[in-house]
């Protein structure tokens, strides 16, 4: 039995050996996230060239950092409680620093921020308080011990921070994923539908497909979430900086809300950050990842994200292993079909995809198959939960590849067709020659009389060696 949850595995250049990749697709990683803030482009290509060596069907997701701030600095600070330490913005990288001053990758940082705001660095690892402001330099006062390290992350909870969306970084790797015909752009610090149209508007411009995935890791992201759902292909739940920005008690409720939201409108959802944390170091992981992961599975999350567990953890394909094993368990007790997921307006592919596994469910198929040209028909299907694999025959070797993001999908290429009856023997042809099916399967077609950009149009149900004979 597969899995139906998906598993994003992000990859560091320090660690992408073709046998290391090779052995995390086998244990049940579906696609690959290359973190820009730790990467160049030539760095990057190195892992996409290795993943291309043995498999050209995996997707990659390119995380650009948008409006994100760091510390710039070329000394670590080491810090005690209420010591007092100096942020010069007028500072770059490579000026003469006293000891305990450092520098912001954004110039009007200091402008931005008020006496008495919290700033957290490293992922809240030191909090600062700011105690005084003098043009471009602001004083504050240490809250915990630790060493503030180049390059790590800066937020300001509550705080918004007047960078555009877009940095220089971030336009060189949106270049780079036209160029290397990436699947996704993960874009982070999302906070309205402008910071998703200021990609949209350059992949457009260059008649890209890529498709773009909303990081909600702020108050302000939260808040619209409605209108960037109307932008966004997709949405992570970024809940590393997400439980740093907004106090940490709302992420359940906020993650819930937002996996469900996203069901309802078709739009494929991720769970990311520190659901093994410990498994950097440990073998095993804590009772309470296993019900972190679990009941992301049961909110109804598209796919689960690794992030260090897989860039430097000591464990990274025992830390896949653990989600594929979490994520059966979990689908294997999930027997109710999600009825939240309502028909979209007056729209017969979405009435036919709930009625296709409102009947899988009562009348016990093994599998659901239907066509697609845009992958819509499929993600109508996948928003149902239900127990059948739904297998997606694409016309399209990059739409194949985008519904690998998708619950319950797995998705095979065919060559277009002319008719429906086409189409069906040659996805059964497709299935039964991988042994997926048997000819005494029942199944469930979806299929169109009109071809597949006009979507589903009917539902047929019968057993392989029946629609054969048929055919
Ligand atoms: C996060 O903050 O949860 C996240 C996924 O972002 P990144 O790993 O890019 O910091």
């Amino acid at each position: 039995m597969k899995k139906k949850t998906k598993i994003i595995a992000t990859i560091s250049d320090r660690k992408c050996d073709t046998d290391f990749l090779k052995s995390l697709y086998k244990t049940g990683m579906d696609i690959v996230r290359l973190n820009t803030a730790h990467q160049t482009p030539e760095t990057a290509i190195r892992i996409i060239k290795n993943v291309r060596s043995f498999s050209c069907n995996i997707p990659f997701i390119v995380d650009t950092k948008g409006p994100e701030v760091r510390i710039l600095n070329n000394h670590d600070i080491k810090v005690k409680k209420d010591d007092i330490v100096f942020i010069d913005c007028d500072c770059d990288i490579n000026d003469k620093y006293n000891a305990n001053t450092f520098s912001i990758t954004y110039k009007n940082y200091v402008k931005d921020i008020n006496i008495g705001n919290t700033i957290l660095i490293d992922d809240g690892e030191i909090e600062l308080t700011v105690t005084k402001k003098n043009g471009n330099i602001a004083t504050c006062r240490v809250e915990n011990d630790g060493i503030i390290e180049q390059n790590k992350s800066v937020n300001t909870p509550s705080v918004r921070i007047n960078l555009p969306s877009l940095n220089k970084k971030d336009h060189s790797f949106i270049s780079f994923a036209i160029e290397n015909d990436i699947d996704f752009i993960a874009h982070s610090f999302v906070r309205n539908k402008e910071d998703i149209l200021a990609i949209q508007n350059i992949l457009d411009k260059h008649n890209s497909k890529i498709k773009i995935i909303a990081k909600i890791e702020n108050q302000e992201g939260v808040d619209n979430i409605d209108e960037i759902l109307d932008y966004a292909y997709g949405i992570m739940v970024a809940r590393g900086d997400l439980a740093i920005e907004i106090s940490q008690n709302k992420i359940p409720v906020i993650q819930k809300d937002i996996v469900n939201k996203c069901i309802l409108r078709r739009k494929p959802v991720i769970v990311a950050t520190q659901m093994l944390h410990t498994m950097i170091k440990n073998p095993r992981p804590t009772r309470a990842e296993v019900s972190d992961i679990a009941n992301a599975i049961f909110d109804g999350t598209d796919a689960i994200m690794l992030s260090g567990e897989t860039t430097y953890g000591k464990y990274p394909q025992e830390a896949v292993k653990v989600m594929v094993d979490i994520a059966k368990e979990v689908e294997n007790t999930k027997h109710n079909y999600n009825d939240s997921a309502i028909v979209l307006n007056d729209d017969i592919s979405s009435f036919l995809a709930r009625s296709a596994v409102v009947a899988s469910k009562e009348l016990s198929t093994k599998a659901i198959i239907a066509d697609t040209a845009s992958g819509r028909t499929i993600r109508n299907l996948s928003a149902y939960r239900g127990e059948n694999t739904i297998y997606a025959m694409c016309y399209e070797k990059r739409i194949k590849r985008e519904l690998a993001l998708s619950y319950g999908i797995s998705a095979h290429y065919i060559d277009p067709v002319k008719s429906s009856e086409e189409f069906v023997q040659k996805a059964l042809d497709k299935l039964s020659d991988r042994s997926i099916l048997e000819k005494c399967d029942r199944v469930i077609i979806l299929a169109g009389n009109f071809g597949p950009a006009h979507g589903a149009s009917f539902i047929e149900i019968a057993t392989v060696k029946n629609l054969i004979t048929k055919n």
